[in-house]
């Protein structure tokens, strides 16, 4: 099961080359969360762990969520859902292209139904009444936010701070819906500073 087989030894930082910090008296060291999984990679194995558990936990046989055509958490959920035996939704922001991307391609070969949306409804995603409606039209399901960034996702990433092995003076992360970023500082890590760079 996804929980089970998460390869922690293999994820720790690392030196990085020389990205022009050579002889200015810095040391800079990435965590290689990208070794969890080909495809659940990174901060999306943690976001995702606990909210899957949960699905399970409550018996849905479905989980639906939420992203752009080129969204890294789309994939994530549709081969996670595979590996844990559960049904997935993706509410595709905007008009389906062809041929298909490869995310979306990928998605789609784990068994993901992918479902598009004009950006202007994509914008109440975060409705109830809109969740509703989805409700009305798939049945069933576990929803997971875009991102992953629920409560669950967070408490998920708040475990990748526990694989940061040394006192850095900054952790610093790349936010998209700040999930990730939110678990980090939960977790109280020891440093001077914790920097969040928005990358959409
Ligand atoms: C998804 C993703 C992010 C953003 O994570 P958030 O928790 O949404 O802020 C940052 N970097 C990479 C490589 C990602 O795949």
């Amino acid at each position: 099961m996804l929980l089970d087989n998460l390869p922690f030894t293999k994820i720790t930082t690392l030196p990085l080359e020389d990205m022009g910090h050579k002889n200015k008296g810095v040391q800079v060291h990435i965590l290689r969360l990208d070794l969890t999984h080909e495809i659940i990679s990174g901060n999306k194995w943690f976001k995702l762990m606990y909210n899957i558990k949960q699905a399970l936990e409550d018996d849905h046989h479905t989980l639906l969520t939420f992203g752009g055509a080129y969204s890294n958490h789309i994939s994530a959920v549709a081969e996670a859902c595979k590996q844990a035996g559960l049904n997935s939704i993706g509410v595709i922001r905007g008009e389906p292209t062809e041929p298909l991307n490869p995310t979306l391609m990928q998605a789609l070969e784990c068994g993901m139904e992918l479902h598009y949306i004009p950006r202007s409804e994509y914008r109440e995603r975060k409705n109830e009444s809109f969740i509703e409606g989805l409700h009305h039209r798939f049945g069933d399901f576990y929803h997971v936010p875009e991102g992953g960034s629920n409560a669950l996702g967070v408490t998920g990433a708040k475990e990748i701070a526990s694989l940061i092995d040394r006192d850095y003076d900054y952790i610093c992360c790349a936010c998209g819906t700040g999930g990730t970023l939110a678990g980090i500082i939960s977790a109280g890590p020891p440093c001077r500073e914790i920097i969040g760079f928005p990358v959409l």
